[in-house]
């Protein structure tokens, strides 16, 4: 059972308010990896940066034994940052910008785990490698370039815990097997025809097509879906137009849409692509017709259409998923039976879910697990949901957070073999 001392508790809380104070945005986490080479140096331990902004370090235990790497990421969200009754002393101080998603307690807990191990390196039986990711909130994420950086090399399994501001206190939840979604963030610029609005049989809306496309695209995805699929598909920005009484050139939607499943995920770009070719026909009335030149040519600055791009017209950007997230079988079991002993609100068959982890493309390479924790406390009003701007954590997750990260890292260093199956 690991303990962990009172000093070193506040130490994690007091890195966790540093961290929640100065957030940064994805690839964007400067002062951030500055902070983690600093407290790392302090404590002794050699790391490098990797991956932009990210930092990659080994805690090195007295043996030839195995390495398991920990992750931690380090971005922050686009939201500004709600005054609340438990947040004065460590509100964010960078306007406009919060760690809504509790990356910074993921930071802290690792670092907390560094220090422990270093006070506990002799009786460590392995390596323990330590990754700071950057940019986990925005698609294809940093973990794809932490991994080509070298972060798993030489790694046998991972681990890595997410708060939840909307879990209770300390509860620790997971599953083997396929745990988190594929998610795909999906852009669509529509090319209408500008005018003024006092000649509408002149113009072609851009605003009225996707407008329609918001409306229709999700009747035309489930019959696209096998009725067992499940998915979400959510919009998150919409742009066009400068002027009021102006037919605008163009229009962008943006959204992200989840599943379980590669093919799934698929269907769905399919059935956006099929929505949208039939919308272009409904509202292509003047078909052949060209924008008149001076309007293509404002527009064209910015625009990413050609000015001979048929009107209306569409492009559609949908970027790679993350992958699904799956839980190794084999580890997860391990690791629940091992975390039963220690703490004790443990959920290992907790329903999956559809948000997007690109901790899933360490699992494609290494077997591990990616477990969820608790940070609420309704007594306390710590009940908002990630991404929200009241988010926050019970700071008492910070230390079992930690002591979760140096049970898994600690019993599969002593023990491998029951993680992985039968070692070489
Ligand atoms: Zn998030
Ligand atoms: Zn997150």
């Amino acid at each position: 059972m690991i303990e962990l001392d009172d000093n070193l508790v506040s130490w994690v809380r007091d890195l966790r308010r540093w961290f929640h104070s100065h957030p940064e945005p994805s690839f964007e986490e400067h002062q951030t990896q500055d902070k983690i080479v600093q407290v790392l140096s302090d404590l002794g331990i050699e790391c490098r940066r990797a991956g932009q902004t990210g930092v990659i370090a080994d805690v090195r235990g007295n043996g030839p034994r195995r390495t398991i790497a920990l992750r931690a990421d380090m971005d922050a969200l686009r939201i500004k940052e709600a005054e609340t009754e438990i947040n004065h002393e460590y509100r964010s101080q960078n306007d406009g910008v919060m760690h809504a998603c509790g990356h910074d307690a993921h930071m802290a807990m690792l670092l907390g785990a560094a220090r422990w191990l270093l006070e506990h390196w002799d009786r460590l039986p392995g390596n323990v490698r330590l990754i700071f990711q950057p940019a986990e909130e925005v698609p294809p994420g940093g973990a794809g370039l932490m991994i080509a950086d070298g972060c798993l090399e030489g790694v046998d399994a991972i681990a890595a815990v997410h708060v939840f501001g909307n879990m209770p206190l300390s509860r620790i939840g997971f599953r083997p097997g396929p745990f988190m979604a594929a998610t795909r963030t999906f852009r669509v610029t529509i090319r209408g025809k500008p005018g003024h609005h006092m000649c509408p049989q002149d113009n072609i809306d851009p605003i009225q097509i996707a407008a329609r496309f918001i409306s229709t695209v999700q009747t035309d995805i489930r019959q696209r879906l096998n009725p067992n699929s499940r998915y979400v598909l959510g919009f998150g920005e919409v742009h066009s137009g400068t002027q009021h009484n102006q037919t605008p050139a163009e229009a962008e939607v943006v959204g992200t849409f989840r599943s379980y499943d590669l093919r799934d995920s698929e269907a769905i770009v399919a059935a956006i692509r099929s929505n949208l070719d039939g919308l272009m026909v409904a509202f292509g009335r003047e078909k052949g017709d060209s924008p008149p030149e001076q309007q293509i040519e404002s527009a064209a600055v910015q625009s990413p259409f050609s000015p001979s791009s048929p009107v209306p017209s569409y492009l559609l950007d949908a970027e790679p998923a993350y992958p699904p997230l799956v839980n190794n079988p084999t580890f997860t079991r391990r690791a629940a039976e091992v975390l039963r002993q220690s703490f004790v609100n443990v959920d290992d068959d907790m329903e999956p879910n559809l948000g997007g982890e690109d901790f899933a493309c360490y699992l494609e390479k290494v077997p591990g697990v990616f477990l969820f924790l608790g940070g609420g406390n309704p007594e306390r009003g710590i009940t908002a949901m990630n991404h929200s701007d009241r988010f926050d954590m019970d700071e008492a997750v910070l230390a079992t957070g930690t002591k979760v990260l140096l049970t898994l890292a600690t019993d599969f260093l002593a023990e491998p073999a029951p993680y992985i199956g039968r070692l070489a």
